[in-house]
């Protein structure tokens, strides 16, 4: 499906969680200000919308992820990221809690909207959707719905069919659980690594045999805190490295589409820009959830996570 008008399809959106316990107990300040609903005062950070801490997931959800699930039911392609230091809250957004209606995030969401949009849609439409769990880590992919299997290529993950929101449920459950059981610390290895659910619609019409696919990926990235902080080394080391080189060609990609330099658009750097290519930019629809402390013990974070965030407006 084309677009006439060269619209810009890159939202990008600011979230900060509240104080945590031990920030307050450690007398940690909140540090935010807002102006209007698209600003953070200081530098004057600029976003599409900042949510500030009180916001609610479903407020959350309705005013920037709902509209994508009608664009890709309409055969459009797209990416919602959370970007953000550990513990910023990213699966916060992204997931949430799956079982709690209140403290669900944008996926079960999604999930649900898709199928309630789906059953009341002309009937001589007939659906096919699929759904992928995977992690990057290191630039190398781990099937989360297999986790035995070695797949080299992101097109050898597991799909698997799902007929109702339970479904989708299921499999993150799985997916998830798989996660957990080859690591000793799932805190630590989800820091490092980036995971992508992936929504893939396929519909034909019967009676005209039209086809039409669209496919979103929700991608949970790996934090963004600077090494030096924690000191790391060795192994840890590259990880970080490895971690930065990846967030920093995700940037590149974004800032390149949200310039409109279409001459070149830096998709191969990476192993995660180059799966996500045929959902960032031109008509797919793009939104990044910059995900901030306020603590004022992540200031430093903070400011250069916003800076990213700024990078692609
Ligand atoms: P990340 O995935 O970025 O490492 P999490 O999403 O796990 O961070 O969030 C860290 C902690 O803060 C979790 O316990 C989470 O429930 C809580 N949290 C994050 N964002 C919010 C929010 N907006 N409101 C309430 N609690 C939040
Ligand atoms: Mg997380």
């Amino acid at each position: 499906m084309a677009d006439s008008n060269a619209e810009c399809n890159i939202k990008v959106l600011c979230r900060f969680r509240p104080l945590n316990q031990s920030e307050i107990i450690r007398g940690d300040k909140f540090i935010p200000v807002f102006q209007g609903d698209d600003t953070v005062i200081g530098k004057a950070y600029v976003f599409d919308q900042v949510f500030p801490a009180k916001a609610s997931q479903e407020e959350v959800y309705n005013s920037c992820a709902k509209h994508i699930v009608k664009d890709v039911l309409g055969g459009y392609n797209g990416t919602i990221f959370a970007y953000g230091q550990t513990s910023s809250g990213k699966t916060h957004t992204m997931e949430g809690n799956l079982h709690d209606p209140q403290e669900m995030g944008i996926i079960p969401r999604i999930a649900e909207d898709i199928f309630d949009h789906i059953f009341a849609m002309d009937e001589n439409l007939e659906f096919h959707i699929k759904v992928s769990y995977f992690e990057i880590y290191m630039d190398k992919i781990r099937d989360l719905l297999d986790v035995c299997s070695c797949v080299c290529f992101f097109e050898g993950c597991t799909e698997r069919f799902v007929t109702c929101p339970e479904d989708v449920m299921d499999v993150i459950d799985e997916g998830k659980a798989n996660r957990h059981v080859a690591v000793t610390n799932m805190n630590e290895h989800s820091s490092r690594s980036h995971s992508i659910f992936l929504i893939n619609i396929k519909q034909e019409n019967v009676e005209t045999e039209q086809k039409l696919s669209g496919k979103l990926y929700l991608v949970d990235l790996a934090g963004s805190e600077k090494v030096s902080k924690t000191g790391a080394e060795g192994a840890v080391l590259d990880e970080a490295k490895n971690i930065n080189k990846s967030l920093s060609a995700l940037g590149n990609v974004i800032s390149a589409l949200a310039e409109g330099t279409k001459s070149h658009v830096p998709y191969r750097d990476s192993k995660m820009t180059r799966i996500l290519q045929d959902s960032l930019g031109g008509n797919c629809r793009t939104t990044m959830f910059i995900c901030c402390s306020p603590s004022s013990y992540n200031d430093t974070e903070t400011k250069s996570t916003l800076m990213f965030g700024q990078r692609a407006k």
